[in-house]
């Protein structure tokens, strides 16, 4: 229930990899039920990259046991889910969207590792967490002789209809259950199956997590007032510039045509920034306005997807926030456009590196342009480290975006990231960035072969994980001062 803030001494580093390895699994519950998928399948996801990101599992025991976790490792993962629970938190508070997103995702995380949990367990930490212990109904008390039919209602098995499986809770306190008619209600107290707590323990935690959130936003002004955490609680909470690696990608396994289903794979590994940023965009929020649609979706099509599969990209993200019918009037005819298919018929080009950098400055929700002039340091700085470039190479890059050397700086950013590649017309269109970049992956994947290496290597260092190697200067900082 995250009563106790930690007090752990952590690093900077620390700090945001166990923050970036929460907000991952949060962001994939997301994903998950917004995709309607099965509540199984999604507990098993969850189970599984909890346990990878060593952050606390699931209240299950029959599940724990099955895991065979030391003690240690046990009070590693609370430990963990404990600080990054707290950084969130932080990050999240600053206003009514951030506080409605991370309280929905957690909310959900929480009832994921609730599911299937012994009744005893969720009266513990009932008792424990909250403070709440509700009255067992009792055989002979006067409401349960003379209500028990009413009482026991939605109890289809006779096993179940006995006086200890009811508790008496205030009805406030069971408003969802009672107002899905799912529990007994006489003068203000809900009977509830004792098998029904978690729903109780699930809003006790939701309006704890709520307060909570105002709460911290009260010591924002402290908090921020080290700008080194400052800066990184807000990144943070910047979905457009992290990279959640939620889809699944697969390796392309035929020949040079580019298929829909290769573009998550793509994006990570060969897409220049400003494709890159606009593709995260567009899976984290289904959307992408007028411009940013152009700049992308020319870029996709220079890279020989069909009109039918450009259509198939943009409709399987934006139906996510709207129906079929609306989505085809309001863009299928740009897109049918963008192929020359409407209007003058024109078959337009992919935009090079020049026209993305007189585009207009993004104003709100706007993400088009070139990352090495519309970008600010900090999310620039997060979008090379996606590139595994290490800190001095980020400088050399840096550097050259400080001097207004906007293409040289991404042919920079190339070069370090794919060292001995050939760079041909790179920093002057993007699509020369993915060709060479795809060329470069191949290259290496062909040499390794020739020398025999089979088992899958971290040689191709292009598209690593953003969350390793922001930092420059990993410095102690303490939990409790935050
Ligand atoms: S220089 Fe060109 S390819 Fe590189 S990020 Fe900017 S617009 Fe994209």
């Amino acid at each position: 229930m995250y009563v106790e803030p930690p007090e752990n001494i952590i690093s900077l580093h620390e700090f945001q990899k166990l923050a970036l390895d929460r907000l991952q699994v949060l962001k994939k519950i997301e994903f998950m039920n917004d995709a309607n998928q099965d509540h199984q399948v999604i507990k098993e996801t969850v189970i599984k990259m909890t346990k990878a990101h060593r952050i606390a599992v699931i209240a299950d025991r029959n599940v724990l046991s099955s895991f065979s976790m030391t003690t240690e490792e046990r009070k590693e993962f609370r430990v963990n889910d404990n600080i990054s629970h707290f950084i969130c938190r932080l990050a999240y508070c600053r206003n009514e969207e951030l506080r409605k997103w991370f309280l929905t995702q957690e909310a959900r995380l929480f009832n994921i590792r609730l599911q299937d949990a012994q009744h005893e367990i969720i009266q513990g930490l009932l008792k424990d967490q909250c403070g709440i212990s509700y009255q067992v109904c009792q055989e002979s008390d006067e409401d349960w002789q003379i209500f028990r039919h009413q009482i026991t209602f939605k109890q289809l098995k006779l096993s179940d209809q006995i006086p200890s499986n009811f508790v008496k809770v205030p009805f406030k306190e069971a408003i969802s259950l009672v107002s899905r008619r799912a529990v007994f209600l006489h003068l203000g107290v809900a009977y509830v199956p004792v098998k029904e707590l978690t729903t109780i323990l699930s809003a006790h935690f939701r309006a704890k997590v709520s307060a909570e959130l105002v709460k911290a936003y009260k010591f924002w002004p402290e908090i921020i007032k080290d700008e080194r955490i400052q800066r990184m609680l807000i990144n943070l909470s910047n979905h457009s510039a992290i990279d959640f690696n939620i889809y699944e990608q697969k390796a392309p396994t035929d020949g040079d045509k580019i298929k829909l289903s290769d573009l998550d794979y793509y994006s990570r590994k060969s897409f220049p920034p400003c494709m890159k940023s606009l593709f995260t965009v567009l899976r984290n929020k289904h959307h992408l306005k007028h411009y940013g649609r152009l700049q992308l979706g020319l870029f996709i099509k220079g890279l020989g997807l069909t009109m039918e599969e450009a259509y198939t990209f943009w409709k399987q993200e934006f139906c996510k926030n709207m129906d079929n019918d609306k989505f085809e009037k309001q863009y299928g005819y740009n897109i049918r456009h963008n192929f020359g298919k409407e209007g003058k018929k024109q078959d337009y080009k992919p935009w090079n590196c020049q026209k993305i950098l007189q585009q207009t400055t993004p104003g709100p929700d706007e993400y088009h342009g070139c990352p090495f002039k519309t970008f600010s340091e900090e999310p620039l700085r997060q979008m090379l480290s996606s590139y595994g470039l290490k800190p001095d190479d980020m400088k050399v890059v840096i550097d050259k975006r400080r001097e207004n050397l906007h293409q040289v700086a991404c042919l920079r950013l190339y070069e370090l990231s794919h060292p001995n590649g050939v760079s041909d017309n790179v920093g002057n269109h993007p699509n020369a960035f993915f060709n060479s970049s795809v060329q470069y992956i191949k290259d290496v994947e062909k040499n390794k072969f020739k020398r025999g290496i089979t088992a899958p290597s971290t040689e191709v260092v292009v598209g690593t994980a953003p969350v390793e190697t922001v930092i420059e200067k990993p410095k102690d900082v303490e939990m409790d001062q935050i």
